[in-house]
């Protein structure tokens, strides 16, 4: 949303909005001429913690000295005005979660209003308490049954990653939060099944747990070793890019603008997800152990593309690395490396 911002744009009409003012729970926007509300689009989009309604008036322009930053209203996080391409201003108000009614709008001559939600109290302490407590992480054991994953002499990828996977679920248990497995015993499950249980149970944030393989000969000798964290990569920025192009020559707004904003906001998030779970098992695991940082990447892995919330996959080490692997399947060792995961989720959570 922030390089939709910032772009600059020249209007291509006369319509310039004159006056902003908020007064009594309402927006007022006042154009030179007639604003028509065939020209108004209106769709919100939802996150854990804020509704944006987004309005895109067409035929309007934007002077630069007009701006709605300033107004505060109960309820209401922000309010944005931009010039959205040549001829749409786009007016965004972000409310609260609570505030999810719709807001809607008159339309008198020149003169457009917005009547915001009613801001009520009871709605914002059910937030509050519900905030933290009872948000929901879904963990994903990396492969089982069947898919044994990585393997070595030493261990088998899908034992050590149900096993690291059911000590992170008792933590975070522990601390309060809903968690959900996608398998909790050996047991066989494709790729699209775990995205699709994700998106099934609606969780805040999606977390896999993997370990890794790289015998010796394919390294030139190399015994490799340590944790990496992985987040989904965005395709090519161009690409994204191109999705606007589209979005911005057929309609207001389609589907894929829609899907592409979306997935901005989860490919920023699980970046988020991904430094500070990354900072914590280091920072956790270094107290007692030695770990090598192999740090983080941006990767299209599937499990991490098709899920809608932020999610991350992360490797805890190698199995073929003989003193990792003696580590990894030591039951202090993944007690203290899930206690590292764990406060780094807790930390992502507490920038809310
Ligand atoms: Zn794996």
């Amino acid at each position: 949303m922030l390089s939709i911002f910032s772009m600059k744009l020249t209007a291509l009409t006369d319509n310039y909005l004159r006056k902003t003012s908020l007064w009594n729970n309402q927006l007022n926007l006042v154009f030179k001429y007639h604003v028509k509300a065939k020209d108004i689009k209106y769709f919100t989009i939802k996150k854990r913690d804020r509704v944006k309604h987004i309005f895109d008036i067409k035929n309007v322009a934007l002077p630069k000295t007009k701006n709605i930053s300033q107004f505060k209203a109960k309820g209401v996080k922000a309010f944005r005005i931009a010039q959205y391409s040549k001829k749409v201003v786009r007016v965004v108000i972000e409310t609260k979660p609570a505030l999810n009614s719709k807001i809607s709008i008159k339309i008198q001559g020149s003169k457009l209003l917005f009547l915001l939600p009613k801001y009520n109290k009871k709605s914002k302490t059910k937030v509050v308490r519900t905030k933290r407590k009872y948000e929901t992480i879904i963990l994903d054991a990396g492969h089982g049954g069947r898919d044994i994953g990585a393997s070595s002499k030493y261990a088998r990828e899908k034992d050590l990653t149900l096993s690291m996977t059911l000590k992170l679920k008792s933590i975070l248990q522990k601390m309060g939060y809903r968690v959900l497995l996608t398998r909790s015993k050996d047991k066989f499950m494709n790729l699209k099944q775990r995205t699709d249980y994700a998106l099934r149970h609606g969780g805040s944030i999606f977390i896999s747990i993997h370990a890794n393989a790289e015998p010796k000969h394919k390294t030139k000798g190399v015994l490799y070793q340590g944790m990496e964290v992985f987040y989904l990569g965005l395709q090519s920025s161009s690409r994204i890019k191109n999705k606007r192009a589209i979005y911005r020559g057929k309609k207001v707004y389609s589907q894929k603008a829609y899907e592409s904003m979306v997935s901005q906001w989860k490919f920023s998030e699980s970046r988020k997800l991904s430094k500070s779970v990354h900072q914590n098992i280091l920072s956790y695991v270094h107290k007692k152990y030695n770990l090598n940082d192999k740090g983080i990447k941006r990767q299209d892995f599937w499990v991490l593309l098709a899920t809608k919330i932020p999610s991350i996959l992360i490797e805890t080490g190698y199995l073929t690395n003989k003193n990792e692997v003696k580590k990894l399947k030591n039951p202090n060792y993944q007690t203290r490396m899930m206690k590292g995961v764990a406060r780094g989720i807790k930390q992502y959570f507490k920038g809310y």
